[in-house]
């Protein structure tokens, strides 16, 4: 469907749970967050039914995210019912990779296409003081699992200040060696991520075309949204850039996001939305449900406003879903 500035949405992020077993710093605080009840969460039959809505409306590609989703139990069975959605063309997931070792086979055989997998730095030392957890081998063992099963992979980057030459480099030899395409998000003033300034991603590609030469952008490497991929040298290495802050993409935004407690959230950086859990448990119809999201979707925000909300204390990625 067209949203009322003339934009396709026809993309969902499901955050299946806010708990988390990392602890990144830009993330969650150390102590954690109070994680909400179970009762609180959305159940996999309420999501599949919000997605079957989102279906009729044109949603055609699911994102599931958390929190970390793969510590969401049965993870797989609700991957299998999204992806038997009529008109859910492409489920994929966000994921810190640390249980993708035990998972990646399931979650392919429930027909998971593709992961995303968050890894910030290649050296084992700085991801333990990045995400407070020793799991450095568990997330390279679970990429490793991945693409033996047949999943796609992407690494995402988020770009802390303090991410140096060398470690840019070493993502680009390692995309050409791996043949994964890395994409570098740039830090988002939300939640904790208020404390990082942004290190802009025309740095970064600065870094790369010192090194490698003249970067090509590609469309080679397929996603769901903003980020622009470029090749260089033989075309063996991929790198992608989101650049939420230094070059606001909000005139092509194409999706919507769903919180673990039901929220259908607008726009990443807005309180903009609709509570969808309680309408469900009261008993809503599936024509009252498509209404519902209907109405909200078409007045989605016309843009985010990272500029403007510094001082405001607002969730954190991990109950957003990234
Ligand atoms: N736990 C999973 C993971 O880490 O991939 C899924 C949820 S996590 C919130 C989704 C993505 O959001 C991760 O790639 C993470 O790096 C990113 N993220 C979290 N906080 C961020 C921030 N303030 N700015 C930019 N990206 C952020
Ligand atoms: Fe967990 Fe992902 Fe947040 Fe890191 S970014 S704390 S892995 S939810």
């Amino acid at each position: 469907m067209k949203d009322s500035c003339n934009r396709i949405i026809d993309y969902i992020r499901i955050s299946v749970t806010d708990r988390c077993n990392l602890r990144c710093v830009y993330c969650m605080p150390e102590e954690g967050v109070i994680p909400m009840h179970h009762e609180d969460i959305l159940t996999y039959r309420e999501i599949v039914r919000i997605c079957e809505a989102g279906a009729r409306l044109g949603i055609t590609k699911v994102k599931v995210t958390g929190g970390e989703p793969l510590v969401r139990k049965d993870i797989e069975v609700l991957i299998k019912e999204l992806t038997g959605i009529p008109g859910i063309l492409d489920v994929t997931m966000t994921t810190n990779g640390c249980l993708l070792k035990e998972k990646a086979a399931s979650l392919k055989a429930a027909g998971l296409s593709s992961v995303n997998v968050s890894l910030d730095t290649l050296d084992p030392k700085r991801f333990a003081g990045i995400t407070r957890r020793d799991s450095f081998d568990s997330v390279m063992e679970g990429i490793n699992s991945a693409l033996e099963a047949g999943l796609k992979v992407k690494i995402n980057c988020a770009v802390m200040e303090e991410l140096t030459k060398e470690e840019v480099l070493a993502f680009a030899r390692f995309s050409m060696e791996r043949r994964i395409p890395v994409r570098f998000i740039e830090m988002m003033p939300i939640g904790q991520g208020k404390n990082y300034k942004v290190m802009e991603n025309d740095d970064l590609a600065r870094i790369l075309s010192e090194a490698f030469g003249e970067l090509k952008e590609s469309r080679e490497v397929k996603g769901n949204g903003p980020a622009v991929y470029y090749t260089w040298g033989g075309g063996t290495g991929f790198v992608g850039f989101i650049s939420a802050v230094s070059h606001k993409f909000c005139g092509a935004c194409n999706r919507v996001r769903l919180t673990s407690d039901g929220f259908l959230k607008l726009c990443l950086d807005s309180p903009a939305g609709v509570d969808l859990k309680g309408p469900l448990r009261e008993g809503i119809s599936n024509d009252q449900l498509f209404d519902l999201m209907e109405q909200s979707i078409r007045n989605k925000p016309e843009s985010h406003h990272f500029e403007e909300d510094w001082e405001e204390a607002g969730p954190n990625m991990n109950q957003i879903g990234g």
